[in-house]
């Protein structure tokens, strides 16, 4: 077995990460879309989980702020299986003091099949999925043999 099957719940575990110049964007979204993801459990960096939570009405739980970490523990937390989904508005045109964990975070969500929106043309397709309010079935590489293969034979 290469992969392994994963299911995403219909109550999804959902990162909200904004850059500081898209953090009023990010706001705008949460309020415009707080019906759908009142639903799901939040989380989120720092300052954007603190500004959702006092600006936007939801309760997000927050990681270290991302210069700080805060991404490196939303990617260790999908390692972990307990994010299911990263909406995550990066700012193109400002260089980022933090950009190799940016860089990671959007690495291993492509490892582990986790749906994640850089802008939010795609964060809006997303909550509008019909897979928001069910459960998804994905593969996930099945790491577990992928050790044991490689303590074996390397
Ligand atoms: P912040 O981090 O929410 O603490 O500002 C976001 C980031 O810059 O990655």
């Amino acid at each position: 077995m290469e992969y392994l099957t994963m299911t995403i719940r219909e109550q999804k575990n959902i990162a909200l990460i904004a850059h500081d110049g898209k953090k009023q964007e990010m706001l705008q979204w949460c309020i415009a879309n707080r019906e759908i993801l009142k639903k799901h459990h939040l989380c989120g960096t720092g300052t954007t989980a603190r500004m959702i939570t006092e600006q936007a009405g939801l309760s997000v739980k927050g990681y270290n702020s991302g210069p700080l970490g805060g991404d490196q523990q939303v990617g260790a937390k999908i390692v972990e299986g307990q994010i299911d989904m990263v909406i995550f508005f990066s700012d193109p045109l400002t260089a980022q003091p933090h950009d190799p964990d940016v860089k990671a975070l959007l690495r291993i969500a492509q490892v582990y099949d986790i749906p994640i929106a850089n802008n939010k043309a795609t964060a809006d397709f997303l909550m509008h999925s019909t897979f928001m309010d069910t459960c998804y079935e994905h593969q996930v590489e099945n790491f577990k043999q992928a050790v044991e293969h490689r303590a074996a034979t390397l």
